[in-house]
């Protein structure tokens, strides 16, 4: 179990973080007191690090930052501890089997051995006692080869058993990155996209990775008026707009790695890591004029139908820039189409 604290401890964690977690930007959700009770009980030392990193010189967390703290160390840490086991169990596993043939293989030996020692001490019969002796020293050894196999055996079946838990675990690690309603990458995956973009330093600002970000315009008024199912149906087939945009990129250098993804409610992100401002840009206005170009039908009723439009900001990192600040200036960009009436591409130089 996760948390084992006694009512007493666990009521002391809660009196330590509501203080903390009403001091953040962040809305007191489950998600957050997640977050704060980890760190006050102090159980998760990765957390706690990262935390204090965030928090250092008195900066307060936002929603973003929280969510991202929870999905990287409170909720996906069941299944990377899981992957680890499972891994530490298999090559315990290997050892034992290899350990378990080889003594096989030693007391089949022996047993050749002792039978032909037998054979040719009963040839020549000595005292009785002792050919009673060597015989039941000759089904020991084959009661110990019988339970022998049979342990090799039964590890060969727990190494089936263990290679298909770890394909589990792995499925259950690609579903983790995966947007359940659009089959895009979900929040987690671009997160951890973007942080790889940091990683490896551009060659030259040309190829520093881009960013759009598009918002669809008045979907709560679609929501309201069609109801949540069709509110869904909507962001299916934006999905696929952004999809298709992402995969028929006329520039293979751009289109390496790209990232199409749902990020928020109606939010979507195309993340180009290998960059060209201009690509981005065409891309960002292929995937407008796509979803406002598209009548998306509403249930089977003939000529009932619905049109969509979506806002985008474009940008591209700058040299040494964090990801936190390229986010901010594309989205600044995403808000500046909505300001100007939406259904438009707006593009922030870095
Ligand atoms: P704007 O043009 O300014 O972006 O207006 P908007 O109505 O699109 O923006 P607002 O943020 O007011 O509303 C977003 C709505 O998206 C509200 C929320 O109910 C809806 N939403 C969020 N996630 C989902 C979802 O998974 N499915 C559906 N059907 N609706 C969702
Ligand atoms: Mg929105
Ligand atoms: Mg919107």
């Amino acid at each position: 179990m996760r948390y084992s604290d006694s009512m007493a401890r666990s009521a002391e964690h809660l009196r330590a973080a509501l203080p903390l977690m009403t001091q953040q930007k962040a809305a007191l959700h489950p998600a957050s007191y997640a977050v704060w009770y980890e760190f006050v009980s102090g159980i998760n030392p990765a957390l706690n690090q990262a935390l204090n990193a965030k928090t250092a010189g008195g900066q307060t967390l936002d929603e973003a930052q929280t969510w991202a703290l929870y999905r990287e160390y409170v909720c996906e840490l069941d299944t990377a501890t899981s992957e680890r086991i499972s891994h530490g169990l298999c090559q315990v596993l290997d050892g034992m089997a290899a350990s378990a043939a080889a003594a096989g293989q030693q007391s089949a030996r022996f047993d050749q051995s002792l039978t032909s020692w037998v054979e040719r001490l009963l040839d020549n019969p000595p005292q009785q006692a002792q050919a009673e002796v060597l015989q039941e020293l000759l089904s020991g050894t084959r009661e110990i080869r019988g339970a022998l196999s049979n342990l090799q055996q039964k590890l060969d079946s727990s190494q089936e058993e263990i290679n298909s838990l770890r394909e589990d675990v792995r499925r259950a690690r690609s579903e983790a990155l995966l947007d359940a309603l659009t089959g895009l990458a979900n929040r987690r995956a671009f997160d951890l996209q973007m942080q790889k973009c940091m990683e490896v330093p551009p060659l030259d600002q040309s190829s520093a990775p881009c960013l759009v970000l598009g918002d669809i315009d008045f979907f709560k008024r679609i929501n309201d008026s069609y109801g949540h199912a069709f509110g869904d149906q909507v962001l299916r087939a934006v999905a696929q707009t952004l999809k298709g945009v992402a995969n028929h990129c006329a520039d293979e250098r751009a289109a390496l790695d790209a990232l199409p993804a749902r990020i928020g409610g109606e939010e979507f992100a195309l993340l180009l890591p290998k960059g060209q401002l201009p690509i981005a840009q065409q891309m960002a206005e292929s995937m407008r004029a796509k979803v406002a170009a598209s009548r998306i039908r509403r249930g089977d009723t003939p000529g009932e139908i619905e049109r969509v439009t979506i806002s985008i900001g474009v940008t591209q990192m700058s040299q040494g820039e964090s990801c936190d600040s390229f986010f901010s200036r594309a989205d600044r960009a995403l808000y500046a189409s909505k300001r100007t009436g939406r259904n438009c591409v707006t593009v922030l130089a870095a």
